[in-house]
């Protein structure tokens, strides 16, 4: 299949490659002139805008930053839907508000092109290997005919329901991980504080009922000191903006959410925004004066 594939950063690259790999040709464009040349060189072929690349391809798939650069791509100048036939199946990889998911599909029945949002989790290791996991919200008869597709990327795709189900549940999913994070750097400081090996305390802990993927990702990270992403705070705050606004939306409260977006703030304040998500371990060692 011809496949329009826009946003070839961190996620995109890896994801170009693997629907290479499964035979389909790629019709690739970013912003960025040294992203399109690096899938160029693995076999995609080059193109000049948004708009251009719907005009030669029935399915379409982006992998942006947030909501305003999907929106743009989708419905600005020289974007999708300048370029799309009637019929057109566009894929919202990206993780944004479902609201913004929501408004973009208005605007894409307007012209006949009918959208899935279809988030992922996984970060670029799982990108690299084809095995994200990918939450889709939309029609499920345009699942159904793309879902093959996504399992070129990703080892799972669940239809979670309408467009925009596919966010929620990606922000649902980033609500959990950014307090699990928060919850075992709260632990391991305290348990190191009060003198115990944090080795020890992982050991004995991660098949109990205390266990987690966070815990077995990001401990190990903790206590060598390491910071380098992985997954970006400056990605995780725009996540947490994009669960509060919604859940003030829906009319509930969020407070650990609220309590660990300033908790983000703090270390972006503190330079370490394009630091992983793993630095809120950085956080709890300043309060305590304690290194894990
Ligand atoms: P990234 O910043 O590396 O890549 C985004 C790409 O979009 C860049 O190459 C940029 O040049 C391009 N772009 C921006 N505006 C554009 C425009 N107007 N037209 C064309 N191209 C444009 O981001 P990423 O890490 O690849 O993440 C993409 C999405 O996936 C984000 O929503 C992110 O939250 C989500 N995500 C990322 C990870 C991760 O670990 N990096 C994991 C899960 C989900």
């Amino acid at each position: 299949m011809k496949i329009g594939f826009i946003g070839l950063g961190i996620m995109g690259k890896p994801m170009v490659k693997n629907l290479l790999k499964a035979g389909h040709q790629v019709v690739a464009y970013d912003v960025l002139k040294e992203n399109i040349d690096y899938v160029v060189t693995a076999g995609a072929s080059a193109s000049v805008s948004s708009k251009a690349v719907a005009g030669e391809c029935d399915l379409i798939i982006t992998m942006l930053p947030n909501g305003p650069q999907v929106r743009e791509v989708v419905c600005g100048k020289d974007g999708v839907l300048e370029g799309a036939k009637s019929g057109t199946i566009l894929v919202d990889m990206s993780s944004i508000a479902p609201g913004v998911a929501q408004e973009v599909s208005k605007e894409c029945a307007k012209k006949g092109v009918k959208m899935l949002d279809a988030p992922v989790s996984g970060g670029e290791p799982k990108a690299i290997d084809g095995s994200l996991s990918i939450m889709v919200g939309g029609e499920k008869a345009v699942f159904d005919q793309v879902r093959d597709v996504l399992l070129n990327m990703g080892a799972s795709a669940v239809l979670c329901g309408d467009i925009g189900a596919g966010n929620t549940t990606k922000l649902a999913n980033q609500i959990i991980v950014a307090i699990n994070i928060a919850a075992v750097s709260e632990a391991f400081t305290f348990s190191t504080k009060a003198g115990v090996d944090p080795n020890k305390v992982l050991d004995a802990i991660k098949g109990g009922l205390a266990g987690s993927t966070v815990m077995n990702a990001k401990v190990p990270m903790m206590i060598e000191g390491n910071i380098n992403p992985g997954f970006k705070i400056d990605l995780h705050i725009k996540d947490l903006h994009n669960a509060l606004d919604t859940g003030h939306d829906v009319g509930i409260a969020l407070p650990f959410t609220a309590q660990i977006m300033e908790i983000f703030q703090t270390l972006r304040a503190d330079g370490m925004g394009q630091s992983d998500h793993s630095a809120i371990a950085k956080y709890y060692e300043k309060l305590t004066g304690t290194k894990i």
